[in-house]
């Protein structure tokens, strides 16, 4: 087992130290049976830079949502200029 109490690497965006916000395991089906997969949850001491992170995590899934909206309607439009 690993020592929980490790340090953990510093923020890649400002530096500033990281925390466990949370982790938790799973139980990834794989060739042979399961295995247990730990994930874990970093955030960062510094507000400032979590706050934009989280931000910029948002836009990122808005901006994938809106790509995918506009492919399915391209294919729909597709659809219906070929019918
Ligand atoms: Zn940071």
């Amino acid at each position: 087992m690993k020592n929980t109490s490790e340090k953990l690497a510093p923020c890649t965006r400002c530096g500033s130290e990281q925390i466990v916000a949370k982790t938790w395991t799973e139980n990834v089906p794989n060739l042979v049976g399961t295995t247990t997969v730990q994930y874990s949850i970093m955030v960062c001491t510094n507000e400032a830079c979590q706050k934009e992170f989280d931000q910029n995590r948002l836009k990122e899934k808005e901006k994938r949502q809106q790509l995918q909206l506009q492919k399915e309607e391209r294919t729909k439009n597709n659809a219906k200029k070929k019918a």
